[in-house]
């Protein structure tokens, strides 16, 4: 499988700007130690920060929750006195191997990446529908009738996929263009379902029904047959869903080493941003406002003792979920009577639409399906959606994904509190696996569970396209290049709320480094070499 080095609605090579070990830009002395306000703890804003340290100067990150990570997000389970607990991954859990900021920043923090994801067909799986259960071995092709969508799927999917693939490997990025220009055109308003149906994807129509509950074998499509063909067919030409790995340590290890690196500051300095406090926890920013003479932005924002404080930045990044700026007042005015964004802006604020997911873990004495030779990952049509059993090889414990749901199923089950959800999954996988389910038991009676739908500041798991929606979220990704613009209140939008692939930690991540180069030429940076500025908004009209 061709995995790209872009994305292919940027085509903007991030591992370009990477092979330095130094700053990004130079920045004037006279700016070094200025404060950057980053208002988000996650992957994009704890990366933007260190790489602006990297520039000698000073960030300081505003994080509502106590912990830094966001959506990466290991969590351990507690009141057990292993040596290194196991952890449940409450968010971002695979890493594809075309996400190369994730991997290159990864081994610099020494994490190991090459864990596998359980994979059906890769390893042994079972896909449970309509009440009866199919076997899926390892290295084998599917069981029927999933194998003969799996070949109409690919049938369909291929002729748009492969001339894409060919072009790119040969460098031809105007035949990419060409291409991927046609694709929107023809789908930018139409949803996966009506395309299937259109087109005759998949066979005939009943065959719907069956495609929606394992998709092609890695997770169930039914909860994306409202969205965009687009973001699907993004998600397979970036190569999204190929080769998915998993770190050995937990994704939020990713973001703690990251705050932890010592780097070489311009200054001479060898320094972290855990060195320098760079960030705030428990610190909620109420509001970004703007000083009309200095043309700065303000944080006004309330710290752990309920403290309301505010302070002028010379740049700020905003790094939460659009629902979250929404919420915010980012597209309302400010106390000076100015908006920080134009209109296109601030309506793809109010309308960029989230997907819904929970997970719901438990953990066990051991890894029991090693030693019973029992498949690690279920696919079903019941409300447990995605079952895995996760062998992470620094803990003796079996980590048990007992459900990670999506779409409707999420939304039903923020009804049911935790304990009785694994009633509720332990009663699928009964009628599944009972040899497995009577492993199932939870240590120390510990169940893990999330709804990123009511997750505070979050507002659901992650951005999701429509059909039509793809005008505002262009408008959204190039806002970090409205810096020196008249536009411009130096407030950048990063993070996963408005990346292209949104769902995949590597569009945070890119755009995050976007808007270091904002950031860094508002302060007169001389920017050498290739720059995400460079990238152009006109590449695609959609
Ligand atoms: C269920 C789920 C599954 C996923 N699966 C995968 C996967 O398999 N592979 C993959 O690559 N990616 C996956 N992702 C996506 C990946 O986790 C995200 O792309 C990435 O973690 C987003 O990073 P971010 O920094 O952009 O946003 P976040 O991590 O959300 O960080 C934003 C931070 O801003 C904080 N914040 C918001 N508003 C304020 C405020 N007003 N004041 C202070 N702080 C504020 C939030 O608390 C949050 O910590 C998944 C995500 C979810 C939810």
């Amino acid at each position: 499988m061709f995995i790209p080095n872009s994305m292919i609605d940027t085509l903007f090579d991030y591992t370009a700007l990477l092979k330095n070990e130094g700053a990004l830009c130079e920045l004037p002395e006279n700016k070094y130690h200025q404060e950057v306000g980053i208002v988000g703890g996650g992957a994009a804003g704890v990366l933007a920060a260190l790489e602006l340290l990297k520039m000698g100067l000073n960030p300081v990150i505003y994080e509502v929750s106590p912990r830094l990570g966001g959506r990466l997000y290991s969590q351990p389970f507690f009141q057990l006195d292993d040596a290194e607990p196991p952890f449940a991954e409450l968010g971002a859990m695979r890493i594809p191997v075309c996400s190369h900021v994730f991997f290159h920043y990864a081994k610099k923090v020494g994490l190991h990446c090459n864990v596998f994801f359980p994979t059906p067909g890769k390893e042994e799986g079972v896909i449970y529908y309509k009440k009866k259960l199919y076997e899926w071995h390892k290295g084998g092709a599917a069981p029927e009738p999933f194998k003969k969508l799996g070949i109409l799927w690919e049938l369909f999917i291929n002729p748009y996929v492969e001339p894409v693939h060919a072009a790119w490997k040969k460098g031809d990025l105007e035949t990419v263009q060409i291409l991927w220009q046609s694709y929107i055109d023809r789908f930018k308003d139409k949803s996966l379902y009506q395309v299937l149906l259109e087109q005759s994807a998949i066979g005939l129509p009943e065959n719907l029904d069956c495609f929606g509950s394992v998709g092609f074998g890695k997770i169930g499509l039914q909860p994306f047959f409202q969205f965009s063909f687009l973001e699907i067919l993004r998600i397979v030409v970036n190569a999204f869903f190929s080769n998915n790995k998993k770190t050995a340590e937990g994704n939020s290890e990713f973001v703690k080493r990251l705050y932890e690196l010592k780097v070489k500051t311009p200054q001479g300095e060898e320094v972290s941003l855990a060195d320098r406090q760079a960030g705030r926890l428990h610190t909620m920013v109420l509001k970004i406002d703007y000083n009309p003479q200095t043309k700065n932005p303000i944080l006004i924002y309330k710290d752990a003792e309920n403290k309301i404080s505010q302070k002028e930045f010379n740049a700020v990044i905003y790094t939460g979920s659009m629902s979250a700026a929404h919420l915010l007042g980012l597209t309302e005015k400010t106390n000076s009577g100015v908006y920080l964004f134009d209109q296109k802006i601030r309506e793809s604020v109010q309308k960029s639409p989230m997907f819904y997911a929970s997970k719901t873990y438990i953990c066990t004495k051991n890894k029991f399906w090693k030693k019973l030779n029992l498949p690690p990952c279920i696919l079903s049509d019941e409300i447990t959606n995605n079952t895995f059993f996760m062998d992470y090889p620094f803990t003796k414990r079996g980590v048990i994904c007992l459900s990670y749901s999506l779409g409707l199923n999420a939304l039903k089950l923020t009804a049911v509190d935790p304990e009785h959800r694994v009633i509720i999954f332990k009663r699928v996988l009964e009628e599944i696996c009972s040899v497995a389910n009577k492993e199932l038991i939870p240590l120390e009676r510990q169940v893990v569970n999330i709804d990123w739908i009511t997750e505070k500041f979050q507002n659901g798991a992650f951005k999701i396209s429509v059909p039509g929606s793809d005008t505002g979220q262009h408008a959204l990704y190039y806002q970090f290049q409205s810096v020196l613009t008249p536009e411009d209140k130096g407030v950048y939008l990063a993070g996963d709320g408005i990346c292209w692939s949104s769902g995949w930690v590597e569009g945070a991540l890119t755009t995050a480094l976007n808007t270091v180069y904002s950031v860094a030429k508002r302060m007169g940076a001389q920017i050498k070499g290739p720059s995400p500025l460079d990238q152009k908004p006109d590449l695609f009209t959609y």
